[in-house]
This record gives C-alpha cells, sequence and structure tokens, in this order.
C-alpha cells in the first residue's frame, strides 16, 4: 500500500474482496494511508445473465406482512434484495409510470425518477395515478408517480428529478442505482444510458412499445410489438440493435440546446422527428413495464430457470408470442464490441464525450 500511495497519491484506494467456498462475497476499501483504516462494503453486485447481491444478513429475518405473499412464491431472499436495492425510472409516461408502481408494490426500497414533462390531458388514459386535477395543475409527471408510491405506505423511499436524464443534476443518483429502467421515447436520452449501462455498469432494462397502424381510414394494426432489451457488458448495446435513430437524438439534442434554431430548420423539414404523437394504449404499455419489471425478478431469482434471462424480448402483441431477435455488436462499436469503456467509471468528461 506504501508503495502503491507514494506512486498514485494519498487519494488512493484500495479494497479487499473475499470469495468464499459457498459462494458468497465481502469487501473492504481500506482508506490509505490510515494504517488499518477500512470500511465495509455495504453492498456487493455481481452482474451478467443473472443480477447477484451480496451483503451481510441477506435474505434472514421475517418479510413484513405487506410482502409475505411475495415471499411465499419466491423466498425472503427476493424480499431482502429488492428492500436493499436502488432503482432508477427513467421516464414516467403510460410504461415508466406502470414500472415505477410495479417497483413500488414489490417493495423496492429506494426508487428515483427521472422526467421533465408535465402531465397534460393526453396522457390521462394511460399515465398510472394522474388525475384531471394534475392535468389542470400542469404537474410534474415524476411528481404524480411519486405521490402515489408514498401513499401505498410501504416503506419506499422515492426521489423525484424532474430533469432531462443527460442534466448533469442527475449524475449522482444514476451511478448510485443498481438497476435502471428506460422507458423514455427520446433517442437522445436512450443514446445516453446505453453508454451509462457499459461505463459504470449498471444494467439498464429498456423499454419500447411500437404500434404501426395503416393509414385506412379506419385504422388497421400492421404490428404491435413491445420490446425489452438489457443493456450490459455482454449484451448488445441498442445502437448496434437499430433502436436509436441517431439522427433524431441529434434533432431531439438540437431541440434541448438550441430551441430558435431547431424551429428554423424544422419548417425548412432538414430535422428529423418531431411529427404526429405515436398511437399509445394502456394494456400494451402496463404489459410493457410487467414484461420488463419480470425479466428484473428472473434475473434476481432465477424463476425462469438456467436459460430463462432474455437480452432482447419482442412481444408480437397482435399475433400473440414472444421472438428473441439477436444482434451482433457492430464492427467497431465504441460501447459493446469492445470492453475498452465497460467499467470505466467516473470520467472527465461524464462518458468519455462532451457536451
Ligand atoms: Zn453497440
Amino acid at each position: 500500500m506504501r508503495i502503491a500511495v507514494n506512486r498514485n497519491g494519498p487519494e488512493s484506494r484500495f479494497f479487499s474482496l473475499l470469495l468464499t467456498a459457498d459462494g458468497r462475497f465481502a469487501g473492504r476499501v481500506w482508506l490509505a494511508p490510515t494504517p488499518g483504516a477500512f470500511v465495509h462494503i455495504r453492498s456487493i453486485r455481481v452482474i451478467g445473465d443473472r443480477i447477484g447481491f451480496h451483503y451481510p444478513g441477506r435474505g434472514k429475518g421475517e418479510p413484513p406482512t405487506a410482502f409475505q405473499r411475495q415471499a411465499l412464491a419466491f423466498g425472503n431472499a427476493l424480499n431482502a434484495d429488492l428492500r436493499s436495492m436502488r432503482v432508477g425510472v427513467v421516464g414516467c409516461g403510460g410504461t415508466g409510470s406502470a414500472t415505477a408502481i410495479l417497483l413500488a408494490r414489490l417493495g423496492v426500497g429506494q426508487i428515483v425518477l427521472i422526467d421533465n414533462d408535465i402531465v397534460d390531458r393526453t396522457n390521462l388514459n394511460r399515465l398510472h395515478g394522474s388525475t384531471q386535477a394534475d392535468a389542470d395543475a400542469m404537474t410534474p409527471k415524476v411528481e404524480v408517480v411519486a405521490r402515489e408510491i408514498a401513499r401505498m405506505a410501504l416503506g419506499v423511499r422515492v426521489v423525484p428529478m424532474e430533469a432531462w436524464v443527460g442534466d448533469p443534476g442527475c449524475r449522482d443518483a444514476l451511478r448510485s442505482c443498481d438497476l435502471i429502467f428506460g422507458a423514455t421515447d427520446d433517442h437522445d436520452g436512450r443514446l445516453f444510458l446505453n453508454r451509462l449501462a457499459y461505463y459504470y455498469l449498471v444494467p439498464i432494462i429498456d423499454m419500447g412499445l411500437s404500434i404501426d397502424v395503416g393509414d385506412e381510414d379506419v385504422p388497421t394494426i400492421h404490428a404491435l410489438d413491445g420490446r425489452v432489451s438489457v443493456l450490459s457488458p455482454g449484451h448488445t448495446c441498442l445502437i448496434c440493435r437499430d433502436v436509436i435513430r441517431p439522427v433524431i437524438a441529434s434533432a431531439e439534442a438540437l431541440r434541448r440546446t438550441n430551441p430558435e434554431e431547431y424551429e428554423r430548420r424544422k419548417i425548412e423539414a432538414y430535422v428529423a422527428g418531431g411529427g404526429n404523437p405515436a398511437p399509445a394504449v394502456v394494456t400494451f404499455t402496463t404489459e410493457l413495464a410487467c414484461m420488463a419489471v419480470n425479466e428484473m425478478i428472473h434475473r434476481l431469482q432465477g424463476f425462469r430457470g438456467a436459460e430463462g434471462s432474455a437480452a432482447n424480448r419482442v412481444r408480437k402483441f397482435h399475433l400473440g408470442e414472444d421472438r428473441h431477435p439477436g444482434h451482433r455488436p457492430r464492427e467497431g462499436c465504441p460501447v459493446c464490441s469492445s470492453s475498452a469503456i465497460w467499467g470505466r467509471g467516473d470520467e472527465d468528461p461524464f462518458l468519455g464525450r462532451a457536451g
């Protein structure tokens, strides 16, 4: 330690990790240069096809009454893991509000909600917890969902952040999450989360609903797809899955940073996106949230068995079947084709990119 401190400076940190024969982990952070000073690592998260947590007392003790029926299905350890977790939900519209409400009912300990939008009347068909009074008062979506979670009184700590996900004010909250659900239809926001997942090793479960309606006089469903993708080292990123459209992401970034220029280019038809509102129906946004949250439960608890994790699942609601389209990382993708940025963590500029 002394050699390393001399070489790397007094702020150097060391950690020690203990692996036991029964597969458990425990760790300490040693506080150089004070000899012998250390703090215990509160919790260790192991990510991959499954997500494992290691912390003292895991699965011991009685579950609170509200979660006993859940323990009957999945055991005490799942309840304890959920209670120990910090989970982020980015986007609090139809899908995100359903996701957050489900996470609270499962007993997740801390939930961070991030969205910069307010409730309007067109949201009332699907935003869980929203009322006409919220539309009249232009209440932020995060406040509506946080209010509903607080009213459940299940001991869940909820932190609403009325901000765009890439706002520097959200960084601490995001990197302290154990898992993040992406429920935004903002391509630029997805681009940001796509990098964050690999940089900080925080798994992201990203969702998207796509309803393709023909242009006949009476709407005809051509496709009705719900997609759940998991972003994590070893899984293909959203750019390589063709989920993020970079031209739309840059148009969204322009609209946020330079609205006048965005409007000028829109009139001249130089920017992508910004068209008609997308169709949305509450039963499908809510089922999509269930699909995503169940992927989390499986990755924690394993109820689907050894091959049960799905890096990418598309539910064809109109056909009544699930598909698992595979994508390989594109050659040279800086996010998922090599491990160069995986786990790099804090860097200036944030996530290795300016702006
Ligand atoms: Zn990629």
